[in-house]
């Protein structure tokens, strides 16, 4: 799996307006101009930002993806936005089931995996998010709950070339907290092995990126854990500097 190439995605969430620009200039700009590190590069603005950010980012390798998708391609579905919408403004890739969508809009396995097909059929990348709560960690259920949210968010129509998966502890995001190293390597195993059993052995290709407080100083030693094939980063997405730092880890 060390074959894989890593994906660094950013996930600005309902943060940005067009003050914003400036970082997503110096993000393009770094990835055009000499900073040579071999990753993929991925910002996931606000929908209101997406066309504008395609536009900065146009000249640069780095791409811009939804944070949601709704499960219609259109319709009278007031304040949802379609994966075609996000495809049109520009993304390739769309985040789907992020914890705050679960939590926030009681978006269950079912309806993640629904956003996830929706995905595929506007020729988007979906970036299926799972994870442990707090509570779920302390009773020791943490696997068990992964292995739930794959077979039930992750359709059977998943390959590499068309899903993501990010392991997120949902404690762990925007905390500033992260699991052991042994931990994620222990998470990401069994994400991986379980890929590979419900979807067979072209799972072994996917990446699984983590996601939870990561940051330039913790980013080295979390992307050089086994099954770790990049980040999903929030916060520290939001400043160029950050962002940088975290794909120069590589
Ligand atoms: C996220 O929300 O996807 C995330 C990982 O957030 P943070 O990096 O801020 O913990």
């Amino acid at each position: 799996t060390s074959s894989i190439r890593p994906l660094v995605a950013g996930n600005w969430k309902m943060n940005g307006t067009n003050a914003s620009m400036p970082e997503l200039v110096a993000i393009g700009g770094a990835f055009t101009h000499g900073f040579d590190v071999p990753v993929d590069a991925l910002i996931c603005p606000p929908a209101t930002l997406l066309a504008r950010a395609y536009d900065v980012l146009s000249s640069s390798a780095v791409r811009v993806g939804g944070q949601d998708c709704a499960t219609s391609e259109n319709g009278a579905h007031t304040g949802d936005i379609s994966a075609e919408m996000l495809k049109d403004a520009g993304a390739s890739f769309v985040i789907v089931g992020h914890s705050e969508r679960r939590i926030d809009h009681g978006e269950t396995n079912e309806v993640v995996n629904e956003k996830a097909r929706a995905a595929w059929r506007a020729g988007l990348v979906a970036i299926i998010c799972i994870g442990e709560t707090q509570s779920q960690r302390e009773k020791g259920l943490t696997l068990d709950i992964l292995t739930a949210q794959i077979e039930g968010s992750v359709p059977s129509g998943a390959t590499a070339a068309n899903t993501v998966i990010a392991y997120e502890p949902v404690w762990a995001i925007g905390t500033g907290l992260t699991p052991t190293i042994p931990d994620v390597a222990q998470a990401h195993a069994h994400i991986r092995a379980e890929l590979v059993r419900v979807l067979g052995d072209g799972a072994n290709a996917m990446r699984i990126l983590y996601g939870g407080s990561v940051k330039p100083s913790n980013a080295g030693e979390l992307l050089a854990v086994a099954n770790v094939n990049g980040a999903l980063v929030g916060g520290a997405s939001l400043k160029a500097s950050d962002f940088l730092g975290i794909a120069e880890a590589y």
